[in-house]
């Protein structure tokens, strides 16, 4: 429904609008409760994952065609050019 039909509505039929105020009251309350209490099973979840996903592994990281070029793996390389003007 439309939300201006909606509110056109609401605002000419006092038994939907008590409804509606009544159901947005619900709505605020159960989303404002606080959350009970779990266990943390954060290791007992990892610990049961198998050592191997299922599907295919993930494509190999490609290698760089270019190692001659320091500024290509920087930062983890060295930023300086070890052949200056090659890159
Ligand atoms: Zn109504």
């Amino acid at each position: 429904m439309p939300v201006p039909v909606l509110d056109d509505h609401l605002a000419a039929c006092a038994g939907c609008a008590e409804w509606a105020g009544e159901a947005a009251r619900v709505t605020r309350r159960a989303r404002l409760a606080s959350a009970p209490a779990v266990p943390d099973l954060t290791a007992a979840v990892l610990g049961a994952l198998p050592r191997e996903l299922p599907g295919r592994p993930p494509p190999p990281v490609p290698v760089s065609r270019t190692p001659h070029c320091a500024w290509r793996s920087w930062p983890s390389g060295s930023p300086r050019r070890s052949s200056p003007g090659r890159c």
